[in-house]
């Protein structure tokens, strides 16, 4: 882009005057047209942060600043305030459906705001399909609510009770098709198995979805993420699912189930991985292509928010040389359960060695606690019958959850013992076995 600038920031005030003719009538919202010597430039002005600067947002997604002392004329093609009429009427359009939003916070929940500078949330509909108009299109937005603005490291079960209790409050309205919850990436997956298990007997689709790159970025993951969880939140698929780039192209999403989902890069478009299972469909914004068995959408049924959860519960990785102190903390604390990430096949320190974790693990088990084991290495399968170790620590009565991943196998013992009827091991340990919603793959898949 010829006058495409990274910043200036010298000699501008003197250019103010002139600026300020140039852009008479236009204002931070509009859709204007920049006229240079040299091209025409479509877009949406946004407010400027840096001095002789100004700014536009291409209908690509990607932002561009242009000197202002290059600007021949701002032409207006559509004021700010006429595209909010339009955006208010699209709402509830015959032939679409009804698609409820919550929006938790995360990246995809904030953008810049151009008056203040500062970081703003997403709140009302309109503001959503402002940005994304191409949203309003195939789906009816009809409400978008925020209980909470969270980034998702700060989140905790209660927020999890609170998104399961929305959602079936909202699943069960006749009007509504399905649910679409934008969230923080880091610990989505908690969130999304969390409400796998919490929404029993569910009807309607249920779609986290996520941006890596902020929305202001040219080359944010939002739009297609949006656009993609638009169309399963109105497909016939009744479960919890996460939609999200499948590359790192703006080609398709992935739809993966809730339990199944981890995220496995730090900051890539397709960060979401499905383990040890296909994704249940791929995902373009105007089709499905469906890879897996999935319960259908069925309007009769009502959702139950079950939402109890047992908070004392932990996860512990094990690392070589760790004494089972841990453990004996979690025992004087009265934990109920422990989820342990151990080796590939699921061993932690045996008895050949002096810091062995049988007699801490025996403790816990003769107390009731429920031990799991799951793998460190998050695809594949632990197995306690390949080693001596694995047989030791099966004898001592640790449970092993097969290819559950461990933030699933964390949330669900947390869920389980939440539940007075279960409390007991022998029942604990059956429903920890029991598979809710897919968290267990028959085959795995490489
Ligand atoms: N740490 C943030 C969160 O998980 C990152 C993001 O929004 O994706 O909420």
């Amino acid at each position: 882009m010829k006058h495409r600038i990274e910043s200036d920031g010298e000699g501008n005030a003197k250019s103010k005057g002139k600026d300020d003719a140039r852009r008479k009538e236009a204002k931070p919202g509009d859709k204007v047209c920049v006229i240079t010597p040299k091209e025409e430039i479509e877009g949406l002005l946004l407010e400027s942060f840096e001095p002789g600067i100004t700014l536009v947002k291409l209908p690509s997604g990607y932002n561009i600043g242009l000197r202002n002392e290059d600007i021949l004329e701002i032409k207006v093609l559509e004021g700010r305030e006429k595209r909010e009429e339009k955006i208010e009427k699209l709402s509830r359009r015959k032939g679409l459906a009804n698609v409820a939003m919550i929006a938790t916070g995360g990246t995809i929940s904030s953008r810049l705001d151009p008056a203040t500078g500062g970081v703003k949330w997403l709140t009302s509909p309109q503001e959503l399909i402002r940005l994304f108009p191409e949203i309003a299109e195939s789906v009816n937005i009809v409400s978008i609510e925020s209980p909470f603005r969270l980034a998702s490291e700060n989140m905790s079960p209660d927020e999890w009770k609170v998104l399961a209790e929305k959602t079936a409050l909202l699943l069960n309205k006749q009007d509504v098709d399905g649910v679409i919850i934008t969230h923080g990436t880091d610990f989505l997956h908690y969130s999304s198995a969390a409400l796998s298990f919490m929404l029993r007997n569910l009807n309607k689709p249920v779609v986290f979805t996520y941006a890596q790159r902020s929305i202001d970025r040219g080359s944010s993951d939002a739009k297609l993420n949006l656009l993609c969880s638009a169309r399963v939140a109105c497909s016939n698929i009744a479960e919890v699912v996460l939609v999200g780039h499948a590359t790192l192209s703006d080609d398709y999403c992935y739809a993966i189930f809730g339990t199944k989902a981890r995220k496995m890069h730090s900051s890539r478009r397709d960060a979401f991985q499905s383990i040890n299972a296909q994704p249940l469909a791929r995902v373009w914004p105007d089709k499905l292509e469906i890879l897996q068995a999935y319960r259908k959408k069925d309007v009769s049924k009502e959702v139950k928010a079950d939402t109890s959860f047992c908070k004392k519960i932990a996860l512990v990785k094990f690392y070589p040389g760790q004494k089972p102190d841990i453990l004996e903390y979690y025992f004087a604390e009265g934990y109920r359960g422990v989820v342990i990430e151990g080796s590939g096949l699921g061993h932690v320190a045996s008895s050949e060695v002096k810091h062995s974790w049988l007699p801490a693990i025996r403790k816990l088990v003769r107390d009731g606690v429920v031990v799991c084991m799951t793998t460190q290495t998050i695809y594949g399968r632990v197995d306690p019958y390949v080693y001596s170790p694995g047989r030791e620590l099966l004898k001592a009565g640790v449970l092993y959850l097969n290819d559950m991943l461990p933030e699933t196998a964390f949330v669900k013992l947390g869920w389980v013992l939440g539940h007075k009827q279960w409390r007991t091991p022998e029942k604990a340990r059956e429903m920890m076995l029991h598979n809710f919603a897919h968290e267990f793959s028959d085959r795995l898949v490489p």
